[in-house]
């Protein structure tokens, strides 16, 4: 058999080649370390963690650990190794980063349907690939991948402002409308007063920023042209009124009372359960956003699926591109996983990676190819990005919001997680069962 090409030994790459291979389909698998590394990883080694050493919350009915534990009933490779080279760190996976990635990088080396290649991979190659080169994607190759896509569908930064659950945010101060009453009501609005937003802008201007990275910083010229809200709200008082705060065109419906200032909200998913702080691009620190946003009314309760986050990260518009078995739309032999299309973080480029790798392997067999069942938290994640709006895509992190609607209302929040726990393992089980 034809090997199958992973470019890219990250979390996604590293899942992928080993699915393919446990398929028994022979894979070269390219790591461009260590010839060259990227800004953020120091080692040689495969899967290697750039930052934190957790793979976020452990328990099953916590988003996080809902994909671990689908990911477990998978054969995943990288979180088999993750729960052997498991450290207390509270309720979360957190690893040993050195055995892990070393772990890994022996087993796959030791695979004998796996090669491992230490090249640099400057062109998208001919047969089945598997695209897995990650956030920071090497600058040739992200340009031939520019060549492929069309530029208006790859960023080369992430300026995504936080992302927020619908129903926590008190529907009775923020509004449904559209400025000057334009077409349908389309945004969540949240009025203030001048009290109220000299109080936000006061703390906003003072909150502390995350420290950005020499590599990151050289890429901050992208930025002038979207800055930070905290940036703006340096800038002077009324500067935010004069941008995404701007007041103009939203009055009290029934008052007919001008604002001062509207933080709107704009829909991020389908159903409408997730929503988008427009113009929220920030560098504070986590905590810091969601001290200082809570301070807007309306928000004082809000749950956050993702915060806030400026820094060089390649990926495509894979609403646009991509297929949910993720394949490309235009070259069925060309799939892609991991932070390059989209997901958010360790777990969630495994998940990619898992997919994209049983499917290239799937290809190559000539079996029918597979979408994950959309109750469960990879299928959701997956299916999200195959189908959000392309217009605003920004990557999103595994997130109860994006899983269907439960047939019957549960008020508190974590019976319901047990619940979407409960209806994701059963349905994987059924999908298993049936493969
Ligand atoms: P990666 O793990 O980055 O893997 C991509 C691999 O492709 C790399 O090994 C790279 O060397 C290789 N490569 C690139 N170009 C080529 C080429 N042309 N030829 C051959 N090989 C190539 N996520 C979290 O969950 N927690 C965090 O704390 C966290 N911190 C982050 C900090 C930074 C600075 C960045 C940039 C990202 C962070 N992320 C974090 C997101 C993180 O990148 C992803 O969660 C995860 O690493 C994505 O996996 P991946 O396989 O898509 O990419």
């Amino acid at each position: 058999k034809q090997a199958i090409h992973v470019i890219g030994g990250g979390l996604a790459g590293t899942e992928a080649a080993w699915q393919i291979a446990q398929a028994g389909v022979p894979v070269i698998l390219y790591e461009m370390r260590p010839q060259r590394f990227s800004g953020a990883h120091h080692t040689e080694h495969l899967a290697e963690l750039v930052c934190s050493n957790s793979f976020g919350a452990l328990a099953s009915d916590r988003a996080a650990g809902l994909l671990h534990e689908e990911l477990r009933r998978l054969n995943s490779i990288v979180i088999s190794k993750a729960d052997k080279h498991m450290v207390p760190a509270g309720g979360a996976l957190a690893v040993d980063r050195g055995q892990f990635s070393q772990d890994l990088t022996n087993t796959l080396a030791e695979h004998p349907l796996i090669e491992l290649r230490r090249d640099e991979i400057n062109t998208i190659p001919d047969g089945i690939v598997v695209l897995a080169t990650g956030p920071l994607t090497s600058p040739t190759l992200a340009e031939d991948l520019y060549s492929f896509t069309g530029l208006e569908y790859l960023s080369f930064f992430d300026a995504a402002s936080p992302i927020i659950v619908g129903e926590s945010i008190n529907k009775n101060i923020a509004f449904m409308a559209s400025r000057y009453d334009k077409g349908q009501a389309a945004y969540l609005n949240c009025p203030m007063n001048k009290r109220q937003y000299l109080h936000f802008w006061e703390k906003l201007r003072c909150g502390e920023q995350v420290e950005l990275k020499q590599f990151e910083l050289e890429s901050a010229k992208f930025f002038e042209a979207c800055l930070p809200i905290e940036e703006q709200a340096r800038r002077g008082e009324d500067t935010m009124r004069y941008g995404p705060l701007k007041p103009v065109g939203l009055s009290n419906s029934l008052s007919g009372e001008n604002y001062y200032a509207i933080v709107q909200l704009r829909q991020e998913d389908k159903a409408g359960k997730l929503w988008n702080m427009v113009g929220f691009q920030t560098n504070l620190r986590w905590g810091e956003q969601k001290r200082i946003f809570r301070l807007i009314p309306g928000l004082e309760s809000a749950e956050f699926v993702r915060l806030g986050v400026m820094h060089r990260n390649t990926f495509i518009n894979a609403p646009q591109l991509m297929l949910p078995t993720l394949q490309f739309k235009h070259r069925s032999d060309l799939f892609a996983a991991g932070q390059l299309i989209g997901t958010e973080g360790y777990t969630a480029a495994t998940a990619g990676g898992w997919l994209a790798g049983t499917n290239a392997a799937r290809l190559a067999l000539g079996k029918t190819l597979l979408s994950s069942p959309k109750t469960t938290m990879m299928g959701a994640l997956l299916d999200f990005i195959s189908s959000a709006s392309p217009k605003h895509f920004q990557p999103m992190p595994p997130n109860f919001g994006i899983l269907p609607e439960l047939s019957t209302k549960i008020k508190s929040k974590q019976e319901r997680y047990g619940y979407y726990r409960d209806r994701s393992l059963t349905g994987l089980e059924n999908w298993k069962s049936n493969l």
